[in-house]
């Protein structure tokens, strides 16, 4: 039997803290292992991993088949599932696992950086494509980020397939013109994307970092037309992992 590959504390009841889904309660499954390995610089200087490095830059390993995650949320009073990772679409099994989680009358969202695609059955996919500073130029994982960060036809195939939405992570004005350089690529591959549908996510990890930068992204998402997406649990957990 096929099985996934989670981190260990991958299953959790919590809400949905970002994009248009906010507020919603969610079963959270995290997958483990990404194609990226995405690193900001900030402001003063000293840069920031992913917020979930566990998934990414040293991910955890925990097998289940897909009968024993379904056995392990069916208590959970809710029947809206969010997959995400680390990057789930490494994993060919989460095919035939989202169509199992569809046959018991969940709703299934991934989130994904949106670099590789394939069919799957999932209701909607929340996409946060990597622009060009999500990796420092020092880092040793630099020439491979760039390469894989960007699928023009992935992200056009997404769009087509599914209901969705665009989650950008902005550091500086130059992230949101090469996130509108992107939207335009993607559009000239598909139709025109609505803009409600792109949303600018401030770049943190910390609850300190959010507060700084995001008076600006709602200044920037004024001036362009798009949405700010707040990040709830950081706002409310900051960096505590599992909520
Ligand atoms: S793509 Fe997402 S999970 Fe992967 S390293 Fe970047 S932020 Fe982390």
């Amino acid at each position: 039997m096929q099985k996934l590959n989670f981190t260990k504390d991958y299953h959790f009841f919590t809400v949905q803290g970002e994009g248009l889904h906010t507020g919603r309660p969610a079963i959270f499954l995290r997958l483990s292992g990404c194609n990226l390995r995405c690193e900001w610089v900030n402001s003063d200087g000293t840069t920031s991993l992913c917020d979930t490095p566990y998934s990414s830059h040293q991910p955890e390993k925990l097998l289940k088949s897909i009968d024993e995650v379904v056995e392990d949320i069916k208590s959970y009073p809710c029947k809206y599932v969010v997959i995400t990772g680390g990057e789930p679409y490494l994993q060919k099994a989460i095919a035939p696992f989202i169509s199992e989680l569809k046959n018991l009358g969940y709703y299934v969202c991934i989130e994904t950086n949106a670099s590789i695609y394939f069919e799957t059955e999932a209701d909607f996919i929340s996409m946060s494509p990597k622009l060009s500073t999500s990796c420092v130029d020092k880092s040793e994982n630099y020439e491979s980020h760039q390469k894989r960060r960007k699928n023009i036809e992935a992200l056009a195939s997404f769009t087509k397939q599914h209901d969705y939405q665009f989650k950008f992570v902005i550091n500086t004005k130059d992230d949101l013109l090469e996130a509108k350089e992107l939207i335009a690529e993607i559009e000239a591959k598909t139709s025109a994307i609505a803009k409600d549908k792109i949303l600018l996510m401030p770049q943190a990890v910390t609850k300190k970092q959010l507060e700084e930068k995001s008076e600006q992204v709602i200044e920037w998402a004024m001036e362009f037309g798009y949405s700010f997406c707040d990040r709830m649990h950081i706002r409310i957990w900051n960096d505590k992992r599992g909520v």
